[in-house]
Formats: C-alpha cells, sequence, structure tokens
C-alpha cells in the first residue's frame, strides 16, 4: 500500500466505530437503535418469522490478501452471509460485523474493507446495526451475521424433497473454483519472479466469481413471482455434490444428477481445459459459486421450464436409490463430496 497509512492506535477503538458509525445511513425503519449502544433494536415485522445466520471469514484459511482486495473482501464477507438467508427462502434485513485484526491494518484498510460491506449492504437493501471491534495477534478475522424474515409457509428447509421432485440450479457452477485457480497460479509465479506481472486478461467472469460473488436474492424474487415455493432449497458454498448430498440426507431421499445437465460456463469449460481437470469433477465439487440448489414438485415444472437462470438437473428417488450421478454415456455412479472441508489443509 503506498497510500497515507494511520495507524488504529491514534484513532483508538471508540474512534474506530465512531468512523464506521458515520458511514452508515440506516434504510429501514424498523430500527430503533443502530450502532452505538450495548445492543441494536428492531421491530420485527408482523406476521413474519426471524431467521439467523452467521459465518466467519479467516484470512490465511477463507482468503489471501496477496490477491483478495479488502474492499472485495468485505462485499464477499457480507455477501455469503445473505446467501445463506436467501437460501431459506427468506429476506434478509439486517447485519452485524465483527472485526479482529493486528496492527498491521491501518485505519485506511479498515475503510476500504467497510467500503466493501457498506455497498453490499446498497445492493441488498440489508442495514448494518451493529458488530464488535478486537484486536487479534495476527491475521484478520470477520464475522457476519445476518437476520432476516419470511411468512412461515415460504421458509424452505433442506429436509422436505419428496420422491420425483426435479432437482433445480440458478446459475452455473465451477466458476468461482477456476477463478481461484487462475489467482494461486499468477500468485506461484508472482513468487518466482516478482517482474512479471499477472495475466488475468480475458478471465474477467471467473475472477469476478471467486472475488466478489452475489447472493441470488433475484432468484427469491423470481420464485415469489412464480409462485412457485421450493420444497427444499441449500446455497452452494462447498459445492454442488456436497449439498445435494445435505438435502438428501435431511430428506431421507436419494438422487438422480445427470452430468450433461450440469450448467457449466463456457469460460469456465476452457479454464478447466487449461489446467487439464475434469469439467465435472469442478462443477460437482468446486464450491463458493453462491447459487441456489433446489427442488420442486414435478407440477411447477412448467413455472419454471425455459427460465434461463435455472436449470434442471435430476430427479429425487426414493432413500433406497441413492444418491448418483448418471454419466453421458447412461452409467450410474455414486456422488461423492469432495467439497472444501474447512479443517483439511488445502495442498
Ligand atoms: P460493548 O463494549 O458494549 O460491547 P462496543 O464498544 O463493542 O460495545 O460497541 C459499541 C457499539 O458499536 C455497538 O452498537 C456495537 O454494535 C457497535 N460496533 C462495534 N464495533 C463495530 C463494528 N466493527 N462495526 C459496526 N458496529 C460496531
Ligand atoms: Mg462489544
Amino acid at each position: 500500500m503506498n497510500q497515507k497509512r494511520t495507524e488504529i492506535k491514534d484513532l483508538g477503538e471508540f474512534g474506530l466505530i465512531n468512523r464506521i458509525r458515520e458511514k452508515v445511513t440506516l434504510k429501514s425503519k424498523d430500527i430503533l437503535k443502530g450502532i452505538g449502544d450495548d445492543a441494536a433494536v428492531f421491530s420485527p415485522s408482523e406476521n413474519k418469522k426471524t431467521i439467523v445466520c452467521t459465518d466467519t471469514l479467516t484470512e490465511g484459511v477463507h482468503f489471501d490478501l496477496s490477491y483478495t482486495p479488502l474492499k472485495h473482501l468485505g462485499y464477499k464477507a457480507v455477501v455469503v452471509n445473505l446467501s445463506d438467508v436467501y437460501a431459506m427462502n427468506a429476506q434478509a434485513k439486517y447485519i452485524t460485523v465483527s472485526i479482529s485484526f493486528s496492527n498491521r491494518f491501518p485505519v485506511e484498510a479498515i475503510d476500504e474493507l467497510y467500503e466493501g460491506i457498506l455497498l453490499a449492504c446498497e445492493m441488498y437493501g440489508v442495514d448494518l446495526i451493529g458488530g464488535d471491534t478486537t484486536s487479534s495477534l495476527s491475521g484478520l478475522t470477520i464475522n457476519v451475521t445476518a437476520i432476516g424474515e419470511a411468512d412461515e409457509k415460504k421458509i424452505t428447509y433442506r429436509g422436505g424433497a419428496k420422491e420425483n421432485d426435479l432437482v433445480v440450479i440458478t446459475g452455473d457452477v465451477g466458476s468461482a473454483y477456476m477463478g481461484l485457480q487462475i489467482l494461486e497460479r499468477e500468485k506461484q509465479v508472482f513468487k518466482a519472479n516478482d517482474k512479471i506481472q499477472p495475466d488475468l486478461d480475458g478471465f474477467d467472469y471467473i475472477l469476478e466469481r471467486i472475488l466478489k460473488p452475489e447472493a441470488r436474492k433475484d432468484i427469491i424474487a423470481l420464485l415469489d413471482k412464480m409462485e412457485v415455493v421450493p420444497t427444499s432449497m441449500i446455497d452452494v458454498s462447498d459445492g454442488l455434490a456436497s449439498e445435494i448430498i445435505h438435502i438428501c440426507k435431511e430428506s431421507k431421499a436419494g438422487v438422480d444428477i445427470y452430468e450433461d445437465k450440469l450448467p457449466i460456463d463456457p469460460k469456465t469449460v476452457l479454464t478447466v481445459q487449461d489446467f487439464n481437470l475434469p469439467a465435472t469433477t469442478v462443477a460437482l465439487n468446486g464450491g463458493e459459486d453462491y447459487e441456489l440448489l433446489f427442488t420442486v414438485n414435478q407440477s411447477d415444472y412448467e413455472k419454471i421450464k425455459g427460465n434461463p437462470h435455472l436449470t434442471v438437473i435430476g430427479y429425487i428417488k426414493d432413500e433406497n436409490s441413492g444418491m448418483n450421478l448418471v454419466t453421458r454415456d447412461r452409467k450410474s455412479t455414486p456422488l461423492t463430496a469432495q467439497g472444501w472441508d474447512a479443517f483439511i489443509e488445502k495442498s
């Protein structure tokens, strides 16, 4: 960083909190108290149920600051939480953000992080209503808690899939993983020779998928407009295969997923070939797509058919049929979750 560097200690913890507070303008009229007291206060909407979820991103585990701009990181930290709220077929309303960081980070870095956080709040129509600020001995940790609401009748759980339901995925899968492969490759090149500038041309889409993912708020609105309530739903953070297995286990069901139906972006296909990886494995196990995976009753097929955001990739079967991938040559092989396990060291 070649810009101005202001030490956090010159501002103090409360100075920093105030600085954050000043950047926040509340949108929702339901908030009685946002940042600035011991706790936030808001009134719940009538006849709605409250949804809460939380997620932590840790430096060195979930992100690498050598290629992740802080603004993108702040944006992503919010988006991955909102994605969980949308996966319940709910609307996100509020977030709290807790940060923990060492003196390696100047005030300007925290400003940049909050630029991303507040941009996400703007884009998704949510309010930042509190948080916590602490110091750490090393590295940066960001925890976001999201609060949302939904009509009880519309809340979708992982456990509601029924035999013969259609399995639907939004957008495309595998692109975020390939974006990460590009970033890791360029990092290695740069490490070997810091005179070589990263070659990221033409990879905009897949890089954006990993660095600046979006949550599918639009799909929640679309489902509502189409009058479709999924029987089950989950967001794709660990990988499509792993998420399908979650739905099947919670629903006590089996599944057939068709290899030739998996939506893979052409740019992902090209990158996959470049890296000599099997496209199907990347699509099934890549992770961090933040798409929505859901099941619907067959009677809803007419409503979802032909929608460019939605792809039917299989059917729910009875539990005894197992969870299978039907390959292009019509062979059935068991689906396995090789998704990113947070506790397995990356090679
Ligand atoms: P306490 O000591 O009672 O926990 P804090 O000083 O941590 O209070 O927080 C004071 C207020 O500032 C609270 O409203 C809290 O939610 C808010 N806050 C603290 N840190 C952050 C942050 N990083 N982002 C947003 N709000 C924050
Ligand atoms: Mg506190």
